[in-house]
């Protein structure tokens, strides 16, 4: 203890964090449509602390002194308004509770309170999304009042914790001899609710029916004279050690929300026993929406750790891959030691085989999800990119994941990701040896984009990638049920070998090459430095020009994806591309002035970038030229 900790003087009133202000003033507004969801936080904190009592005591035994049935004791009183919860877990100390209780300690909420907009719509929707915690007390109550001590202090170390919710808090030392928590709500007149206990009996079915720890509730008593008994109104079993034929689906669901803290249900989940070599079971939840901080480098993810029974640590990160960052759930093993801690975990080849076999087993459960086209959908639209991610991360189940991947298409008009790889490879043309892509910025530029008119009118089906790190992915995957790749704006493009396609014709013959040579030759000159090459197009039949890069050449999505990170790539000068066919380009060879024909050329330079959806280096040239092309 420091000098200044043990002069803490007796009763302090402290102001809460601005933050946690913010934060009860949201959450007061985004919950009052769910209010009951603060029993389920204030249940689960009690089992926190269950959880942690038990894990110090298993190399302090003494914490457990001779009160080693852990719970939780609920009651109400219907006249006063009050509902209090009472748990035996570890309790806290003078500074915890501070900390605890007054400020946003954890790293992931004070990112999430970066993420607030100041809409209070949106920033409702956004706290759903997020652990409720504590602070959802005042969202019933306009009082809340605790006392705790922590396992290993004296019974004068106890601490009384009170609010109204309103800026302050006062914090005093005062005498308490049983260990734990025991938290008291003074209900608003609107949540008068919670004090009747069929209500509060209720939520703990639904929300707590399968925390490991037993949910106490004193029923109110039947006659004048009888003293009111509390009875154990939850299984208090851990859900993942009981049989899964056994299981309903409607407790699996209701699990799922009390460890991730949501109130939809999961998508899908997997429950399974191994036996044998290692042993652990596993519970694994694909959740029903996104979490705030699934693009952030310090999101919270990971499985719940228990060991044999025992709770060991929330967010195990090292138990599944980052790609399958989204997944939640429980993993309980037979083989680690009791004393595991997250270094050990770095470093261990018991765990290392889990996470191989968790991954696979995410992945199964994610293809399966996938027979659900509606489910599937909404499950890619979600984490669809983050699953792509895989493909760089895990070489060896690249085949798996890229089954899972959906794209965009040219053999319909529907916008959202769709297609299947292998659906694709299903329509491929008698011949086709190749699995053709376009990447663009989004569904329009890549839909209209001049790269494809040569596959529409030989109707081979291209597949249009608009999510900004497709192009990147795409660099990882080489092959697909052993076809190749090709990006359609990279390289030469060579349909010939295509039997089954309606137009064998070249676009462009033989002959109108050969007369464009002169054209294509004033072209490099008058764009000169602009561009890498100049040359006569097989891939266009209505427009005049594209722009192509060499195959190994990143492309705009690159760019972008790598200027994001701070990486500056060097320039890289495009092919242009002329169709000799096109009355423009005709009009173009014809032109004797040669200032006007500079103009023109630079003009249909900068439309093929327009019409990939890139920016032009010098728009006011472009403009400059397009007004004298318009006045001449
Ligand atoms: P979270 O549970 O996600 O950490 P909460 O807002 O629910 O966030 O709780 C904040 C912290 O307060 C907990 O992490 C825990 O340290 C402490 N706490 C809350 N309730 C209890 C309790 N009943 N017993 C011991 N500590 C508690
Ligand atoms: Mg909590």
């Amino acid at each position: 203890m420091t000098m200044q900790e043990s002069l803490a003087p007796q009763k302090e009133t402290m102001g809460f964090q601005t933050e946690v202000s913010k934060l009860l003033h949201l959450m007061i507004h985004s919950l009052y449509s769910n209010p009951e969801i603060f029993l389920r936080e204030l249940i689960s904190n009690a089992s926190d602390a269950a959880d942690k009592l038990r894990f110090e005591a298993l190399s302090r035994q003494e914490l457990l002194a001779d009160d080693a049935e852990l719970g939780i004791w609920i009651d109400v009183d219907q006249d006063a308004g009050t509902l209090t919860l009472r748990d035996n877990g570890i309790g806290m100390s003078r500074d915890e509770v501070i900390q605890n209780l007054g400020t946003i300690a954890r790293s992931g909420t004070s990112e999430f309170m970066k993420n607030l907009t100041g809409d209070e719509k949106k920033d409702s929707q956004l706290i759903g999304q997020f652990g409720v915690g504590f602070y959802s007390a005042f969202v019933v109550a306009d009082k809340v009042v605790l006392t705790t001590r922590r396992a290993d202090t004296t019974a004068a170390e106890g601490v009384r914790w009170e609010s109204e919710g309103t800026g302050e808090f006062s914090v005093e030392t005062i005498e308490q001899v049983a260990r734990g928590t025991t938290i008291t709500l003074h209900l608003r007149e609107a949540s008068r609710e919670f004090a009747d206990s069929w209500r509060v009996r209720n939520i703990i079915h639904k929300y707590a029916e399968h925390i490991a720890l037993p949910v106490h509730l004193k029923a109110p008593a039947e006659k004048e004279d009888e003293v009111a008994a509390y009875e154990v109104v939850n299984q208090a079993k851990a859900l993942w050690s009981r049989p899964r034929t056994e299981i309903k689906d409607d407790e699996y669901k209701a699990f799922y929300k009390h460890i991730a803290h949501d109130f939809e249900d999961p998508l899908t989940w997997s429950h399974n026993k191994v036996e044998g070599k290692l042993e652990y079971t596993s519970l694994l939840y694909v959740p029903g929406r996104a979490p705030f901080d699934l693009y952030q480098r310090e999101g919270v993810r990971g499985l719940k750790l228990y060991v044999q029974r025992v709770f060991i640590m929330d967010d195990a990160e090292q138990f599944m891959p980052l790609y399958l960052r989204f997944i939640k759930g429980v993993i309980d093993s037979n083989d680690l030691p009791l004393n595991v801690s997250r270094e050990l975990l770095q470093s261990s080849d018991v765990i290392d085989s889990m996470k191989s076999a968790l991954t696979k087993r995410a992945l199964d459960m994610i293809t399966k999800l996938a027979d659900d086209k509606e489910a599937y959908a909404k499950f890619y639209a979600m984490f669809g990119q983050v699953l792509k991610e895989g493909l760089a991360e895990d070489s060896s189940n690249q085949e798996k994941i890229a089954k899972l991947l959906r794209f965009a298409s040219t053999a319909s008009d529907d916008q959202s990701a769709s297609v299947a790889l292998a659906d694709y490879v299903a329509r491929m043309k008698e011949g086709q040896n190749t699995i053709y892509f376009l990447t663009a910025d989004n569904y329009t530029t890549a839909s209209q984009s001049p790269h494809l008119e040569l596959f529409r009118k030989k109707g081979v089906e291209v597949l249009l990638l608009v999510d900004r790190i497709d192009e990147w992915m795409m660099s990882y995957l080489r092959e697909f049920d052993g076809k190749s790749f090709q990006h359609i704006g990279k390289g030469e493009v060579d349909l010939s070998a295509i039997n089954g396609a309606e137009d064998t014709e070249p676009a462009v013959s033989e002959e109108q090459t050969q007369q464009a040579t002169a054209l294509v030759e004033r072209l490099k000159q008058s764009l000169g430095e602009r561009v890498k090459e100049v040359r006569v197009t097989n891939r266009l039949s209505e427009s005049p020009t594209c722009l192509v890069l060499d195959a190994f050449d990143p492309g705009l999505q690159m760019r972008q994806l790598m200027e994001a990170a701070g990486q500056k790539l060097p320039d890289v000068k495009p092919i242009l591309e002329i169709n000799p066919t096109h009355s423009l380009i005709n009009q173009l060879a014809n032109e004797g002035d040669e200032a006007r024909f500079a103009d023109l050329a630079a003009v249909l330079l900068d439309q093929a970038a327009l019409a990939e959806g890139g920016q032009l280096e010098d728009p006011a040239a472009y403009v400059r030229r397009i007004q004298r092309l318009l006045q001449a």
